[in-house]
């Protein structure tokens, strides 16, 4: 077991000083002062520390992604350390453009193996592209019989490279979606990846307005990509919708208009939008091809879990959030959207998953998953098998 002494509580809300017991994977016990026997725990003085849930980073190529440049621009598959540094303790694995060299099986096998390293997994069914490219034969199929699939994506839309799917397909989509859901107790949701086409969310507006399915039903990401695309994005989220947005970043993009989440998240509050309607992902292991102004690729690099937390410190320092609610976005909503019942929170009976922070920077100095220390007092203690 593991004592976690005096810490400073988020769960994600503020809520004081307080001790917890890990035991089995679990949180046993959380309370002022629990006082047991060092024969039995490992005890851990959190005293200045915060204590807050695991992040959840519920969008990132796992199995690596990229290829938009030929082979050779292929990226890697996700390192447990980004991960552990990150305090990223459930991810959510996805294909991208390419679900011809990715498959779903690799997919799967890379969750599986994150898992095996300590991590919490799972994964979409899919890719960009229409007809989903699913293991089992359909996409109610990988939800009620694989355990890891929650949902399907990412759906690219409005993008140069989604497959252009009509209406008609991409309703059928998360119709498929919610009935898997349903069927299997998951959340089923479809992430639909948007691009800069000007069609923006039109499809989603359309699902919610001409069919019987919730908006509830899709979780749009990169909703920060540029200043059309964002305002589309306020008034979609206050009319239900759940918005993500994407952290990992070059500064090419924000020159050209690429909202960053901490200032996009300070925007949408300000705007009204329900603070339970917005999460961040990271796009991990995703490719950041940078182009010139002719159109060349310039250079490319890769999305990096690490940007998650990042990105929730920025909405704090720079932009004057309180911390309880910029966590909200990495830990408590996404749980809550993709029906993640064990995490997202500290509470008694839920898993093991969370990350000490130093009180005034804001480091993550202490990476706890599953009951299992990943990191200690800034020191990695797990490695991937070929780290
Ligand atoms: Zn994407």
């Amino acid at each position: 077991m593991l004592l976690i002494k005096n810490a400073d509580l988020y769960s994600p809300e503020a809520g004081g000083r307080c001790d917890l017991l890990l035991g089995g994977g679990k949180i046993l016990r959380m309370e002022p002062d629990i006082r047991i026997s060092r024969k039995y725990a490992e005890v851990i003085d959190a005293r200045n520390l915060k204590v807050v849930p695991g992040f959840i980073d519920a969008h990132v190529h796992i199995m690596g992604g990229g290829g938009e440049g030929g082979f050779a621009t292929r990226t890697p598959g996700l390192p447990l350390t980004d991960a552990i540094l990150g305090g990223v303790t459930t991810v959510v694995g996805c294909l991208g453009t390419d679900g011809y060299t990715r498959t779903m099986a690799g997919l799967l096998a890379k969750a599986k193996g994150l898992e095996e390293e300590g991590l919490s997994t799972y994964v979409y069914s899919g890719s960009y592209g229409l007809p989903l490219r699913t293991l089992l034969p359909t996409l109610e199929e990988d939800l009620l019989f694989i355990d890891k699939v929650i949902g399907a994506g990412e759906v690219a839309l409005s993008d140069h490279r989604s497959s252009q799917p009509g209406f008609e397909a991409f309703a059928q989509v998360v119709a498929m979606a919610r009935r898997g859901g349903m069927l299997s107790g998951k959340a089923g949701i479809v992430n639909v990846h948007l691009g800069d086409g000007e069609r923006g969310l039109d499809f989603l507006r359309r699902v919610v307005a001409e069919t019987e399915l919730p908006p509830t039903q899709m979780l749009p990401t990169h909703i920060n990509r540029n200043p059309r695309l964002f305002e589309e994005g306020i008034a979609y989220a206050k009319a239900g919708g759940f918005v993500d947005f994407t952290t990992s970043t070059l500064a090419s993009y924000l020159a050209e208009g690429e909202i960053p989440c901490g200032r996009a998240l300070r925007l949408m509050l300000e705007a009204g939008v329900d603070p339970g309607q917005i999460t961040f992902t990271s796009d991990g292991q995703g490719s950041l091809p940078d182009w010139d102004h002719s159109g060349r690729l310039q250079a490319i690099s890769v999305g990096r879990v690490t940007s998650l937390f990042a990105a929730v410190r920025q909405a704090v320092q720079e932009e004057g959030l309180s911390l309880e609610t910029a966590l909200r976005v990495i830990t408590s909503n996404p749980a809550r959207i993709l029906k993640l019942k064990a995490k997202g929170r500290l509470a008694p009976g839920l898993d093991a998953d969370l990350v000490l922070l130093e009180p005034k920077n804001l480091e993550v100095r202490t990476v706890i998953a599953k009951g299992r220390l990943l990191m200690k007092a800034g020191k990695v203690l797990a490695k991937g098998m070929f780290e």
